[in-house]
């Protein structure tokens, strides 16, 4: 606390690394798949943006923080970052953390980056910044609720927490709760403690936080943690059911507001991790299929392609649902996203206005067969958008390379690499208009209902794909024994996340 004292303003680095792994896709995350900012960009860019580094920065504005920033880079959800891409991120983040004494930490991560030689990038990325700044400059986080904490990341945080929704529509509430806990530790009002619980299973479905088992947990949760003046705030993370690693599971943590509320933290977070196992069963969902659901409403429908979720990590690239529609129904009008780099680059080639014959879709999986189509190039090009839903509205996303293609009825946005597609700016950022639409698909089972909801109708229907829920058939060793792949009996027992809190000295 020192160094703040001689300061007028605390310097507080500030960064955002974001992207989510599928550990069973055969794609890779390379550097190129990121939108960045570094520099003064970093504030600028996110300052009005609903994200946690959105949150964070607000927070910080508010409390007259000298704003140190390192670099902020959001991809889609997909592959394993590569080696290379994450040593470029990483070292943008302690190259910042060198430049000058630091008072605190502050980061929006996703918790579930895996990189080709890491099953936890967050957690290595936070022991080499702990590594470099010292046990004494507080360093807190905010995640996405699917982050992997049971891989190391919250041992070296002083303060974490995810965010409280699923659909997620509290990133920015996320970055302020961390940041104004940071506030308050840099005062010498609080001094964090936190207990975790690992409860070694999977969410198989009926996973989001507005129903279902999550809703009581999360309520149970919260008022808990308002009704008992030692605590500080409870984090449930159900962890992306797509990769493998030591620690994958769900992680409960709750944090007292300093050492004599660790026993209510340990308290809290056993009994929520009993709560969790115990309703282990009912983490299952029945989704409508693509007939059920036009035989019900065949206009302004908003389709998540639930296997094929770019959102959790698929490549993006079957389109499924839209051979179902052009075999049996016709003469709906369809825009869908597809992920095939072949098809942009043939589209590019032909140029704008060109009629063209072509196969599209299948390209990397290859488990749903390509589609013929004859149609015209409407546009081609590098493309960005602004997310305009809940879901981190005001984030520039990437789109990269791209093609808009018309084929009679069906419009088709061909991207090179996955595309986030669960915000109408995808779409109407490249001048594709909705409104003529019955049908648009998009590759989000949760986030695209906050966005989709004015522009119509938004169902989660059953598809094939790499984000079916079925453990059985990914093949996961390192988190094993875990449920429903093992038989075990497991008892809740909460632990310190800084193992040497364990005596409070
Ligand atoms: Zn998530």
């Amino acid at each position: 606390m020192s160094n703040v004292a001689k300061r007028l303003a605390p310097r507080v680095l500030v960064g955002q690394i974001f992207q989510e792994a599928h550990g069973f896709t055969p794609l890779r995350t390379p550097l190129e798949a990121f939108a960045i900012e570094r520099g003064q960009a970093v504030i600028t860019e996110n300052m009005e943006a609903d994200s946690v580094l959105g949150g964070i920065l607000r927070t910080g504005l508010v409390e007259g923080w000298d704003l140190v920033p390192s670099i902020a880079a959001r991809a889609s959800p997909g592959g394993r970052v590569t080696d290379d891409a994450y040593a470029h991120l990483l070292s943008a983040v302690l190259d910042a953390a060198r430049s000058g004494p630091l008072d605190a930490i502050a980061l929006c991560l996703h918790g579930c980056i895996q990189t080709e030689s890491l099953d936890s990038a967050e957690a290595d990325l936070l022991r080499r910044l702990r590594e470099l700044v010292g046990p004494d400059v507080p360093m807190v986080a905010g995640f996405d609720l699917h982050g992997h904490a049971g891989g190391g990341m919250l041992d070296h945080l002083d303060f974490a927490s995810a965010y409280k929704t699923n659909p997620h529509g509290d990133a920015g509430a996320t970055g302020e709760r961390v940041a104004k806990v940071l506030a308050r530790i840099l005062k010498g009002e609080l001094r964090p403690v936190g207990m975790k619980v690992l409860v070694p299973m999977l969410t198989g479905g009926n996973d989001e936080t507005g129903s279902g088992p999550l809703l009581e947990m999360h309520t149970a949760a919260r008022q808990r943690v308002a009704a008992d003046p030692s605590l500080l705030d409870a984090s449930i993370f159900n962890v992306n059911p797509f990769i493998d690693g030591i620690g994958v599971g769900q992680t409960i943590v709750v944090y007292a507001r300093d050492c004599e509320g660790r026993e209510s933290a340990g308290a809290l977070a056993q009994e929520l991790g009993e709560v969790m196992w115990a309703a282990r069963q009912t983490f299952r969902h029945t989704l409508p299929t693509l007939e059920q659901t036009l035989e019900r409403t065949r206009s302004r429908i908003v389709l998540g392609d639930f296997g094929d979720r770019v959102l959790a990590g698929a490549p993006g690239d079957s389109l499924y649902v839209v051979k179902k529609v052009l075999a049996k129904h016709a003469p709906l009008r369809v825009v869908a996203p597809v992920t095939d780099p072949a098809a942009v680059a043939l589209c590019s080639q032909a140029g704008v206005g060109a009629q063209v014959t072509l196969t599209v879709g299948g390209a990397i999986t290859g488990a749903e067969p390509p589609l013929k189509l004859t149609g015209t190039v409407l546009s081609v090009g590098v493309g960005t958008y602004r997310n305009r839903g809940a879901f981190m509205r005001g984030a520039t996303m990437r789109i990269g390379a791209y093609a808009v293609l018309q084929a009679g009825r069906v419009t088709l946005l061909i991207t090179r690499d996955p595309l986030m597609s669960q915000d109408p700016g995808c779409f109407l950022d490249l001048g594709i208009g909705l409104d003529d639409a019955d049908v648009v698909v998009v590759k989000s089972g949760y986030n695209f209902k906050l966005a989709f909801g004015a522009w119509g109708e938004c169902v989660c229907i059953e598809t094939p794909g790499l984000t079916v829920f079925d453990p059985f058939v990914l093949g996961l060793k390192k988190a094993r024994p875990l449920y429903p792949l093992d038989n075990l009996v497991f008892e809740a027992a909460a632990v310190p996340t800084i193992p040497s809190a364990l005596g409070c000295s």
